[in-house]
């Protein structure tokens, strides 16, 4: 492998905005500045020209066709990000309600909960705080609230490493899921949820776009101020082009899915993905230099935080990975240590060496 200064490509840990799968990015630059004999590249083309409507229209379909999307759901294009839907899930879902429930299992659910605590009350159904978020709180335990505009919870928590083992089920109001740093690492059922939305910079595309799935037959709940681009109703109406939408990261996203459907879709990534994740965590229990927080049934496929030893020598990690092709291993700013996000596009040769480089560290320096 080429170093990054000659030009080569590290293995980019990231947790986001994260790796893209290279054969995406070697077709993007090929197309930059000519897309299909248009004459120009994709972000020089009108939203509303039939060349962007074809690019759009075949990234929803295949989007649709990888999640299993049923025909009474919305598949929208929107901007704001993950944040942007903390408070426009509430304004699109909450008219008429007084609260929803929300499970809160580490940082992101924490956010959306003091967001949406603007529009609504936000009651705290559950949560993982007593074990510092590093479980998630079993359903028997939760206290629902009747008559809930939704339940909204935090599929994996990107910044803990916490990831549900399981879909909360028997729950009589619609189910809301930020899954911005799981959705396509696994197979979904769609028809469980209500909203399903997921920022694209984790594991879809690039930031700017902001995925979100709606049930159609929600719509009707929205407050009644709320601007109109965040509007799921007036979006699904327009297509997701009532204003101009991010139209490289929607293209871009659309390349991804491509490159999913091509290795099989979400059964084979699913595969790929335990077992990159296995092999990282199996390498950090049968060490005693590393280690991971979480309990083993909650942890995430897609985000691993991990301490070494007593954390003296963490810089070095650091610097000789850096050193080694393994980029951005540092833990989150709030918790410090190492995490390796290893989303679909962080290929399984990068978790060995991820590996092989922890362990030769250990060796070295513990
Ligand atoms: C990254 C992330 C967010 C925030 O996404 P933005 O697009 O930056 O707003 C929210 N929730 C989860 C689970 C995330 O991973």
């Amino acid at each position: 492998m080429n170093s990054p200064a000659d030009g080569g490509r590290a293995f980019n840990f990231s947790a986001g905005p994260a790796a893209l799968p290279e054969p995406v990015l070697l077709q993007a630059a090929e197309e930059m500045t000519n897309w299909h004999g248009q004459g120009a590249g994709v972000m020089e083309l009108s939203h509303r020209s039939k060349a962007f409507v074809s690019i759009a229209e075949q990234a929803e379909a295949d989007l649709r066709e990888l999640l299993s999307v049923p025909d009474d759901y919305a598949v929208l294009f929107l901007q704001g990000g993950a944040t942007g839907q903390f408070g426009f899930v509430p304004l699109n879902l909450g008219g008429g309600f007084t609260g929803a429930d929300y499970v809160l299992t580490g940082q992101w659910s924490k956010k959306a909960i003091a967001e949406a605590s603007k529009y609504l009350s936000a009651n705290v159904a559950a949560t993982g705080e007593e074990s510092g978020f590093s479980h998630v709180p079993e359903q028997s335990q939760w206290n629902t609230t009747p008559g809930a505009a939704y339940l909204h919870y935090t599929p994996n928590e990107t910044i803990g490493g916490v990831e549900f083992g399981f879909v909360p089920g028997g729950i009589d109001v619609p189910l809301v899921a930020d899954m911005s740093s799981t959705l396509l690492s696994r197979p979904i059922d769609v028809s469980q949820f209500g909203v399903i939305y997921a920022g694209a910079q984790k594991n879809i595309g690039p930031s700017g776009l902001t995925i979100a799935i709606v049930k159609r037959d929600l719509f009707g709940r929205a407050q009644s101020a709320l601007p109109d681009p965040f509007n799921y109703q007036m979006q699904d109406k327009a297509g997701s082009m009532l204003n101009t939408p991010p139209t490289y990261a929607w293209y871009i996203a659309g390349l991804v899915f491509q490159w999913v459907k091509s290795l099989g879709g979400l059964n084979a990534m699913a595969e790929i993905n335990e077992r990159k994740a296995r092999k990282l965590y199996e390498a950090i229990d049968q060490s005693d230099y590393y280690s991971n927080p979480v309990q083993p049934d909650c942890r995430s496929w897609m985000n691993i935080p991990f301490i070494c030893g007593d954390g003296s020598r963490d810089d070095d990690f650091l610097s000789g990975a850096t050193a080694a092709g393994l980029h951005t291993l540092k833990g989150h700013r709030s918790v410090g240590g190492m995490r390796a996000s290893i989303y679909n596009a962080m290929p399984e040769a990068g978790v060995d060496a991820l590996i092989a480089y922890m362990q030769e560290f250990e060796r070295t320096t513990a």
